[in-house]
């Protein structure tokens, strides 16, 4: 019996002709079976064809683009060298001299003559080429340096570095990456800081926006889980510097985050399965004020708040959350269920023990009733119990009054109805992937200042916001 085969290949389809033997598999043996020593596996003396075709192909490519680029880059600088000298002090500065600058791009380096200009005034000195340009001599473009702060977003500096060369083919290390996050970073930060800003002042006049929805729900939580943050600076500063906070080195800082959505637009995949379609997530290292600047400013320049919209805010017993959740003028606070609930699991623990199905059965019954709107006649029932001792107590007395603090915000009946939620389990989650996943793996601490930076780049992506970097005003390094 033959079979034909066709393989589609570099060389164009080829015809093979197999017989029965070829794919059989090997002939049953009758002979006892012999126990043989395993011989060590060995990989392919080299890559399929394909593989070194298409690398080629991509290398090839690169050194085209590259050579496009510096063709274009030497038009522009003849185009520039053409134009009239820089000014200062009233007068033409002077050329003081010319260098060959040279800068990596994703294709690889590029170089151009550059003149210095000097005043003869001041002595102030300006390389108009590169402001033109806006690249740094020796940096990393700025498409580059996006595209590194997006691998070191993502991954650990030294891992980005390697996935940067594997992927782009461009030589960099792990500290171009940092840099290339403190640089694109910084951006956001101010970015982020001037909006908070702007839409904080009383005279701000952002007009009503058109078709702002009938309901945002912004989930927050400060996660205790927050994050090594240094206290000193990694290099001792002068003499002269001023003593820094005596913070204990390596405090964890607690990071504040929110999570802003509109019920409106949740979608149920299946029954009994929501998830939400869009979800911005706002977070802060530390202050309770900046999170809700920001978490404002996020609602407002999306053109989610309208005067008639209703802002429902979930949060945790924390009272920096109600404090600030006043400044939402139409609102609808809830306490978030889980809260409320591991307060009632507190005392059954210690009432019934742990693990016991009295505990269970317990809570249970707790949990149906706050579902049900019933908080009040939870609470008088609570009144009438016996606890079995001290300790037991304590967990009743805090369960009262946590549940007496908030009722008003526990009619989770009605909440369920309005399809406002009743967990804020999405801060939860969103929080793990904005801090977790990148800053707190082993042996991590942070800058405040790197911290914030890197954060900030998180959320552009998380936000599937990315696109934005590009416009976002890169600060010079420090030289
Ligand atoms: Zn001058």
């Amino acid at each position: 019996m033959r079979r034909g085969v066709t393989l589609a290949g570099l060389f164009g389809r080829v015809r093979i002709a197999l017989t029965r033997a070829d794919y059989a598999g090997p002939p049953t043996s009758r002979a006892p079976l012999r126990v043989e020593a395993p011989t060590a596996p060995t990989l392919a003396a080299q890559a399929p064809v394909f593989v070194h075709l298409e690398e080629e192909a991509w290398r090839a490519g690169r050194e085209q683009i590259r050579q496009q680029l510096q063709a274009r880059l030497d038009e522009v600088a003849a185009q520039h060298a053409a134009t009239a000298r820089p000014q200062c002090c009233g007068r033409r500065m002077h050329r003081h001299d010319r260098r060959r600058v040279s800068w990596l791009t994703g294709a690889g380096r590029v170089d151009v003559w550059v003149w210095r200009y000097r005043c003869p005034v001041c002595r102030a000195e300006q390389r108009p080429l590169l402001d033109l340009l806006q690249v740094e001599a020796g940096r990393a473009s700025g498409w580059l340096a996006r595209r590194l702060a997006l691998f070191g977003t993502i991954a650990p500096y030294a891992l980005a570095a390697d996935l940067v060369r594997r992927l782009l083919g461009v030589e960099v290390n792990a500290m171009t990456v940092w840099r290339a996050v403190q640089r694109v970073g910084e951006a956001a930060t101010q970015h982020e800081a001037a909006l908070s800003g702007y839409h904080a002042h009383p005279q701000t006049s952002a007009p009503e926006p058109v078709a702002a929805p009938a309901t945002v729900v912004v989930a927050v939580d400060g996660c205790a889980l927050g994050m090594q943050v240094r206290a000193t600076r990694r290099h001792a500063p002068g003499p002269d510097a001023p003593p820094l906070a005596p913070v204990e080195d390596g405090h964890f800082r607690e990071v504040k985050t929110g999570v802003l959505l509109q019920p409106a637009e949740r979608v149920e995949p299946s029954p009994g399965r929501r998830s939400v379609g869009r979800r911005v997530l706002v977070t802060c290292l530390g202050e309770a004020d900046v999170l809700f600047d920001r978490v404002w400013a996020a609602v407002r320049e999306r053109g989610w708040l309208g005067a008639q919209t209703m802002v429902v805010v979930i949060g945790d017993g924390s009272e920096w959350i109600w404090h600030r959740a006043a400044r939402f003028v139409r609102r609808c606070e809830i306490l978030d269920f889980w809260h409320a609930m591991e307060y009632a699991w507190a005392y059954a623990r210690l009432q019934f023990g742990e693990g016991s199905q009295r505990a269970e059965q317990w809570t249970r019954r707790i949990a149906r009733e706050l579902k049900a709107g019933e908080v009040e006649a939870v609470l008088a029932r609570l009144h009438t119990l016996h606890p079995r001792d001290a300790e037991s107590r304590a967990a009743l007395d805090a369960l009262v009054r946590y549940y007496t603090t908030h009722a008003a915000r526990m009619q989770y009946d009605e909440y369920q109805r309005l399809g406002y939620g009743i967990g804020s389990g999405a801060v939860e989650s969103a929080h793990k992937q904005v801090v977790h996943a990148r800053l707190r793996q082993a042996g991590m601490r942070w800058s405040a200042g790197g911290a914030s930076r890197l954060l900030a780049l998180r959320l552009y992506l998380l936000n599937g916001e990315w696109g934005e970097t590009d416009r976002l005003r890169l600060a010079r390094l420090a030289a």
